[in-house]
């Protein structure tokens, strides 16, 4: 049986129509779809035998919330239960702009860098379109937080599960649902070049963060396995692609570790490579993770660094810590929910 959350507006019409029903029908049915309705008989529109036909074809995909971890400085980390039983986390954060939530789009990820907690034993699947969907609206209902911003950052690597993560962002940014504009949408990427090229072509003009974590090759190879299929001057080159496309600031995320990617040369080279490019760069002290023996940089470490880096022109902040108590941060979700 069919999730008819996976479907985009224009297939779900051609499903209708392939029933035998009208096309306006989708319209109807892709609204009460996104509003997060748990059957089909709560379509009250919707005549009772369709409801019925409708039931006998397919299904209305949904998560269930096994825990619910709430920070002291507000963020909420939830971890969902799949229909095959497996589970992922989300995180909602509250900023002055309005409420965010963080998606994941794979159940695990086998990407493999060394600082991440969400790696750790692999890559189980990816998630469809429907259930990535359903963490925005049920991240919505649980917390009772109208939502009006998304970042693909949680479990996963939203550019290995492509064609699932752009169903979904077409969908969420669909006029008829849910309608959350790609400005305020963001996907973060450890770099598989050849999808920042499709990405960039798509004209879904979201914001593409970068995981970028070191400014020479050497450096990236020993953290970030992808950094060997794909290096960092191919990486770059696709990220001013992706500028030329869509106009939009790459943000650059480099989680400063003490001793791998801190020093002053690297800072050095990393200005070098970023130089001239319309980006930003958002420095985050690693997040500890308990598998893996990794140091924050200090303080002053940190701070240097951002010196050096804005000495030459380049646009940087510190990213504000959201969620540690409750292990929400950045590289810390897993399968499990973990405080
Ligand atoms: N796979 C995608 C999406 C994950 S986003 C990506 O790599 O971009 C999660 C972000 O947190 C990424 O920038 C990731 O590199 C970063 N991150 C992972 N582990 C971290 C840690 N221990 N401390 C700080 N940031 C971390």
């Amino acid at each position: 049986m069919i999730n008819l959350k996976d479907l985009t507006y224009d297939e779900l019409k051609i499903f209708l129509e392939n029933m035998g029903e009208k096309a306006f029908r989708a319209g109807q049915i892709f609204k009460w779809l996104h509003s997060g309705v748990a059957s089909f008989d709560e379509m009250t529109d919707i005549s009772k035998e369709l409801r019925g036909r409708l039931a006998e074809n397919a299904y209305i995909g949904s998560l269930k919330p096994l825990k619910k971890l709430v920070s002291a400085d507000g963020t909420i980390k939830i971890l969902w239960e799949l229909s095959d039983g497996e589970a992922v986390e989300s995180v909602v954060m509250e900023y002055k702009h309005g409420n965010c939530v963080c998606v994941s789009t794979q159940v695990g990820c086998h990407m493999g860098c060394r600082f991440c907690a969400s790696t750790i034993g692999g890559k189980v699947r990816d998630l469809t379109a429907g259930e990535i969907l359903d963490e925005v609206i049920f991240s919505g209902k649980i917390t009772g937080k109208k939502i009006s911003n998304i970042v693909l950052m949680g479990i996963g690597e939203p550019l290995d599960n492509y064609d699932n993560v752009i169903k979904f962002l077409k969908n969420i940014g669909d006029k008829r649902g849910i309608n959350i504009g790609y400005r305020h949408i963001s996907l973060s990427t450890c770099g598989i070049v050849p999808n920042i090229y499709r990405l960039a072509d798509e004209k879904l003009p979201i914001t593409l963060s970068v995981s970028l974590h070191a400014g020479t090759n050497e450096t990236r190879d020993k953290i970030m396995p992808v950094n060997k299929a794909y290096d960092i001057n191919e990486l770059i080159k696709a990220c001013r692609y992706y500028l030329e496309k869509n106009g939009r600031r790459i943000s650059f995320e480099y989680a400063m570790i003490e001793g791998i990617n801190d020093s002053e040369k690297e800072a050095g080279l990393l200005s070098a490579l970023l130089t001239g490019m319309l980006c930003h760069v958002n420095l985050i002290p690693v997040n500890s993770i308990k598998e893996r023996n990794l140091k924050r940089s200090s303080e002053s470490a940190i701070y240097k660094f951002k010196n050096y880096l804005e000495k030459r022109g380049l646009t940087v902040t510190i990213r504000r810590e959201l969620g540690s108590d409750i292990s929400a941060s950045c590289g810390q979700l897993r399968r499990q929910c973990t405080q």
